[in-house]
């Protein structure tokens, strides 16, 4: 009897037991199972951040580099391996190894000895000159501990660019000045010297004087007019407009300047209606047939003719049979004050400005301008005019 209320007992501890057991290692499971998922989706938020923070430093338009405290690089983004033109992966380099740039390991001994440097121009040894702004900062961690240096970098080569373009114009412009206006004064201080008591020389004088005031007058003008076209302060004001009839009226104007060479000027356009503003237009054509009344040959012609392009666009061209443009300028002489032939446009009273007046205006037509030529059998001048919206 007493035996079996032992074993009875004995099965029901091992029972009570086994049930407990079962039940702590289900908790133990839901347990780690729940752990496992923390981790997991803790995993996956630290994964989400990096990739947020990765889109976000290669969405920056600014090269970014960070180096840790040993100026190894831990982050470049996409725009800093573009601007240095690097295609390899750079974490865990140096500087000089990955780079080789000097001037750039300077400015990170400079930024740790000063804790920053602003607005630092660095120049690129390319073949084509390329210029960055740095700014630059050492990182410290919330112990206040060096961690690394952040450096940001901004291409300056555009602005740089135009820097120069500015500086150029303005040399340009003084110079182009000068001439006219020392050779005015020269005159006149012979003519005060004593020269006007003989009126023949007065009168040669007082012409020379003339000239040269209406050569200020003109390059004047046209510096204000490129002003106002590159400030686009210009508003066009577009109409339709019979592109033979403005080719005669410039034709009349000129026929006199043709004449005195002996020329003929030939109207060879179909009645095109195109959408322009005839005053600059005007200015466009006045300026072509004019050069090519200057610069073509005495006996000569000159022709406006057209044609329209598949795309509806209309292309107008002036042509001469004058010496022409030499292959390497023709590009060129539709930049500012670039002459072929400087002394030969400046006795014709060039200023060097008038093509690229023409350019800014068809340009502002949506247009686009060029020049072929070959030297000795003239030159021809197209630009093209968009097509007429359908009404
Ligand atoms: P410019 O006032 O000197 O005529 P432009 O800008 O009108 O200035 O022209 C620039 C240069 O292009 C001229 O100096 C001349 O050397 C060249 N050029 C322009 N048109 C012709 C042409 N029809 N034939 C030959 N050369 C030309």
């Amino acid at each position: 009897m007493w035996a079996v209320l032992a074993i009875l007992l004995l099965f029901l501890a091992l029972g009570v037991h086994l049930a407990w057991k079962r039940r702590f290692d289900a908790k133990t499971g839901q347990f780690n199972a729940e752990l496992l998922d923390l981790q997991r989706r803790q995993q996956q938020t630290e994964l989400f951040a990096k990739a947020r923070e990765q889109v976000l430093f290669n969405s920056m338009l600014e090269g970014l580099l960070l180096l840790d405290h040993n100026h190894r690089i831990t982050l470049a983004n996409r725009s800093f391996k573009s601007l240095f033109g690097v295609k390899v992966e750079l974490r865990g380099k140096s500087i000089l190894e990955a780079l080789r740039l000097h001037a750039l390991e300077d400015l990170v001994s400079q930024v740790e000895t000063n804790g920053q440097v602003l607005n630092y121009e660095l120049k690129l040894p390319d073949i084509n000159e390329r210029w960055l702004q740095v700014n630059a900062a050492v990182i410290h961690d919330s112990d206040g501990r060096r961690e690394g240096t952040i450096l940001v970098f901004h291409d300056l080569t555009r602005l740089k660019q135009l820097e120069r373009t500015r500086e150029e114009f303005v040399a340009n412009v003084s110079h182009e000045l000068r001439t006219p206006l020392s050779l005015i004064k020269g005159y006149v201080e012979t003519l005060l010297d004593g020269a006007s008591q003989q009126p023949e020389v007065t009168q040669r004088f007082l012409k020379i004087i003339e000239r040269n005031t209406q050569r200020l007058n003109l390059l004047i003008q046209d510096l204000l007019t490129i002003s106002a076209l590159e400030s686009e302060r210009i508003q066009l004001s577009l109409q339709p407009v019979s592109l033979r009839g403005l080719a005669d009226k410039i034709l009349s104007d000129l026929h006199a300047r043709a004449e005195s060479k002996n020329m003929v000027l030939i109207n060879n356009l179909e009645d095109f209606l195109v959408l322009i503003d005839p005053n600059r237009m005007d200015q466009v054509l006045a300026n072509l047939v004019d050069n090519a009344i200057k610069y073509g040959r005495t006996h000569g012609k000159v022709m406006i003719g057209a044609r329209r392009l598949a795309d509806s666009s209309v292309e107008v061209h002036v042509r001469d049979d004058g010496p022409g443009i030499p292959p390497e300028a023709l590009d060129r002489v539709f930049e500012r004050f670039y002459r072929v032939d400087k002394a030969r446009s400046r006795d014709q009273g060039g200023t060097g400005l008038g093509l690229s007046i023409v350019k800014h205006i068809v340009q502002a037509h949506d247009g686009r301008v060029w020049v072929e030529s070959e030297v000795g059998k003239g030159a021809t001048f197209f630009f093209t005019l968009p097509p007429l919206p359908p009404s």
